[in-house]
C-alpha cells in the first residue's frame, strides 16, 4: 500500500543520514591530529605552524611540514592567555577541555524532534483509529465492522414488540435456509428498516434477528462515518458487503442509518459533504449489486425515517419498515419480566403497578428503571428490591424525561383520550366509515399524541360526497370530543383540521360537490412535472373572479362547520359511552377494535 511505502522511506531516509554523519566525524577524526595546548604553544614557538583560525574554544591549524604520524591538520583546545603564560614557567603539559556539548545537543533538538514526531504518529494513529487500525489499513474495516458470530441475544430478550417480531420472522426463515426459500421463486426483501424511537429495541432486535437465525452479524454504525476522510466511508461499505458475502447467509446491520443516509443536498451543510453522499452512493451500489439468493439481508434502524434520501426507500432497498413502537402497558409488563430476571425482588413488587406508573417509558427507560431501583436498593442496604425502590426511581426519571418532552402529564394524556375516542366512536356512529381497527394514546412520532387507524375493508377510488362528509365529521370527532367534555379548544388537533379543510376545499374546487358554485372545477390537480408551485413559492393560478374566490371560502367554510356540528352532535348522544371509553382507555393505552365493539354494544343494550 502506497501509506506502507511511504513510511519505509522515511526510515531509511534517516538511517542514511546517520550513517554519513558517523562516517564523517571518524575520518576526520583521522585527519586532524588533536594536540595539548602546551605542545601547540611549543610548534608555534619552533614556527612549525603555517595558518590558525581561532574559534571562542579553539585553535584549528595546519603545519608547514605534516607530523610524523602524518595528520597535516591539528585542533586544540583553548587556555586562558593569562593561564597560559603562568603554566609555560613550569614543564608540564596542559590543554584546555570542551565540555562535551552532546547531551545538550541530544536534548535541544533530537528530544523535540523526536517528541515532535511520536505526536504526528499519535495523532495520525488517532485519526487513522476512526477508520480501522493503523494507518496502513485505511480502507480496511475490520476494526470497527463489529462482527458477531455467535450471537447470544434472542427473541426472548426483546418483549412487548410482537408486531415488529412477527414481521421480522419471515427472515429469520430465511435465512435459516435461503435455498429452500428461494425453491418457488419467492424473493426476500433485500432491505428491512426498523422505524421507531430511541431506546424501543431496535438494535436489540436486530441482533435477536441475528441470534435466532444463528448467522453472522455485521454491524456497523451510520454515526460513525461522519468523522472520516472522502472517500474511506465507501471503502468501507464495500469492505462491510465484501466481509459479509464471504460468510453469507448473514446479516448487515446499519444502525442509525439517518447519519448516513440523510437526504442528499438537504443538510446544513449541504454541498460541502461529498463524503456522505459518496458513502451513501457507494451503499445504494451494493444494495443493487447483491442478490438476496446468496442469503444476505440488509437490517438498518432509525428513528428519522422522514429524514432518509428517497433513494433508500425505493423498491429493490429498502423496500420494508418494521415499526418499532413505544410499548403499551402489556408490552412494559412483558418487558419488566425480561430485566426484572436479574434483580433479586421483594414479594411486594408488582410488575402490573410497575407498567401502570410509567405510561410512555421506552425498553430502554424501563431497562434504566430496573437498574435505577437495583442502586437504591443497594444504597439502603437492603436484601431485594422493594416497591419502594421503584417508585422512587420513576419519580426520577420521570423528571429528567419531562424535561425532554417525551411525556405527557396526566391531564395531557386525558384530553388525548378523550380527543382519540371522539375519533373512534364518531368513525363508529357513521355508516360507511371506515371501522376503527385501533385506538391508542401512546405518542407516536414526532408531534402526533395519539392515534386512531381505520383500516378499509376494500381499496377504494371513487367517493361519494356523502363518504367524504363522512370523512370530515370523523377527523373532527376529536375536536367536538375535547370541546363536549372540556369546552376548550387546543392545539393537538392541529394535524386533522389542516386534513379537513384540505377535503372540503377539494370539494368544492375540484369536484364540483358545492350545491352554490355547481359542477365547475375551479382548480386542477397540482402538475407534478412541473414541480410543486408552492414549494417554488408561487401561488398557483387562478382562473375564477375575487368574487368566486370569496364564494369558495365561504362553502369551505360551511362544510367544516356542519361537519363539527354534526360530530357534535353524534357526540352527545353517547357522551356516556365517550366518559366510559375515554377512561378504559386511559388505564389501558390502547383499545382494540373489538374491545371498543363491545363497549358501545353493552352501552346500547344498557340503554335499551
Ligand atoms: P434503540 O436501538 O431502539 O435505540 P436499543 O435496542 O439500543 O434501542 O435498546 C437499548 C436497551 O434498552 C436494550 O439494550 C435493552 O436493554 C433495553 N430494551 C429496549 N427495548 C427493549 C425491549 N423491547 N425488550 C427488552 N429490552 C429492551
Ligand atoms: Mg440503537
Ligand atoms: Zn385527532
Amino acid at each position: 500500500m502506497k501509506e506502507q511505502a511511504q513510511f519505509h522511506v522515511s526510515y531509511w531516509f534517516i538511517a542514511v543520514l546517520v550513517f554519513l554523519g558517523i562516517q564523517y566525524l571518524l575520518t576526520a577524526q583521522q585527519e586532524v591530529a588533536t594536540i595539548p595546548y602546551s605542545e601547540f604553544e611549543q610548534h608555534l614557538k619552533d614556527g612549525r605552524i603555517d595558518e590558525l583560525a581561532i574559534t571562542e574554544r579553539r585553535i584549528e591549524g595546519t603545519f608547514k611540514e605534516p607530523l610524523p604520524s602524518g595528520q597535516r591538520r591539528f585542533v586544540s583546545n583553548r587556555v586562558e592567555p593569562q593561564l597560559a603564560e603562568h603554566l609555560q614557567q613550569y614543564p608540564v603539559r596542559y590543554t584546555g577541555r570542551v565540555e562535551s556539548t552532546l547531551v545538550r545537543d541530544l536534548l535541544s533538538w533530537v528530544v523535540p524532534a523526536a517528541l515532535f514526531f511520536g505526536i504526528w504518529l499519535f495523532l495520525l494513529r488517532r485519526m487513522s483509529g476512526g477508520l480501522g487500525g493503523g494507518m496502513m489499513q485505511i480502507g480496511k474495516s475490520k476494526a470497527r465492522v463489529y462482527v458477531e458470530t455467535d450471537m447470544k441475544v434472542s427473541f426472548a430478550d426483546v418483549a412487548g414488540v410482537d408486531e415488529a417480531k412477527d414481521e421480522l420472522k419471515e427472515i429469520i426463515e430465511f435465512l435459516r435456509d435461503p435455498q429452500a426459500y428461494g425453491r418457488l421463486g419467492g424473493r426476500m426483501p433485500k432491505g428491512v428498516l426498523l422505524v421507531g424511537p430511541p431506546g424501543t429495541g431496535k438494535t436489540l432486535l436486530a441482533r435477536a434477528v441475528a441470534g435466532e437465525a444463528k448467522v453472522p452479524f455485521f454491524s456497523i454504525s451510520g454515526s460513525e462515518f461522519v468523522e472520516m476522510f472522502v472517500g474511506v466511508g465507501a471503502a468501507r461499505v464495500r469492505d462491510l458487503f465484501e466481509q459479509a458475502r464471504a460468510q453469507a447467509p448473514a446479516i448487515i446491520f446499519i444502525d442509525e442509518l439517518d447519519a448516513l443516509g440523510r437526504a442528499r443536498g438537504a443538510g446544513p451543510l449541504s454541498g460541502g459533504h461529498d463524503e456522505k453522499e459518496q458513502t451513501l452512493n457507494q451503499l445504494l451500489v451494493e444494495m443493487d449489486g447483491f442478490d438476496t439468493s446468496s442469503g444476505l439481508v440488509l437490517l438498518a434502524a432509525t428513528n428519522r425515517p422522514e429524514i432518509l434520501d428517497p433513494a433508500l426507500l425505493r423498491a429493490g432497498r429498502f423496500d420494508r419498515q418494521v415499526l418499532v413502537d413505544r410499548p403499551d402497558k402489556v408490552g412494559r409488563v412483558q418487558i419488566l419480566n425480561v430485566h426484572l430476571k436479574k434483580a433479586r425482588l421483594d414479594a411486594g413488587v408488582d410488575p402490573q403497578a410497575i407498567a401502570a406508573l410509567t405510561p410512555g417509558f421506552t425498553g430502554a427507560d424501563l431497562a434504566n428503571l430496573v437498574n435505577e431501583a437495583t442502586l437504591l436498593a443497594t444504597r439502603r442496604h437492603a436484601e431485594a428490591v422493594g416497591m419502594e425502590d421503584f417508585t422512587a426511581a420513576i419519580e426520577r426519571i420521570v423528571a429528567g424525561l419531562e424535561k425532554r418532552n417525551r411525556l405527557l402529564n396526566p391531564r395531557e394524556r386525558e384530553i388525548v383520550a378523550y380527543h382519540e375516542m371522539g375519533h373512534a366512536l364518531v368513525a363508529m356512529a357513521l355508516p360507511g366509515v371506515d371501522p376503527v381497527h385501533k385506538v391508542s394514546i401512546i405518542p407516536r412520532g414526532m408531534g402526533a399524541l395519539g392515534y386512531t387507524i381505520q383500516r378499509p375493508i376494500e381499496d377504494r377510488f371513487l367517493m361519494t360526497r356523502e363518504e367524504l362528509e363522512n370523512k370530515m365529521a370523523v377527523l373532527l370527532g376529536g375536536r367536538a370530543a375535547e370541546w363536549l367534555v372540556f369546552a376548550h379548544l387546543s392545539t393537538g388537533a392541529a394535524d386533522d383540521l389542516a386534513k379537513v379543510t384540505d377535503i372540503a376545499r377539494a370539494m368544492v374546487t375540484r369536484y364540483g360537490m358545492s350545491r352554490r358554485l355547481g359542477h365547475m372545477a375551479l382548480e386542477r390537480e397540482p402538475n407534478s412535472f412541473l414541480g410543486n408551485e408552492a414549494m417554488l413559492g408561487l401561488k398557483p393560478q387562478h382562473d375564477y373572479s375575487e368574487s368566486t374566490a370569496t364564494a369558495i371560502d365561504e362553502e369551505v367554510q360551511e362544510l367544516v362547520q356542519s361537519a363539527f356540528q354534526r360530530s357534535l352532535a353524534l357526540l352527545e348522544a353517547r357522551r356516556e359511552l365517550l366518559e366510559r371509553s375515554a377512561s378504559r382507555l386511559l388505564q389501558q393505552e390502547t383499545l382494540e377494535g373489538e374491545e371498543l365493539l363491545s363497549l358501545s354494544t353493552a352501552s346500547i343494550s344498557a340503554s335499551a
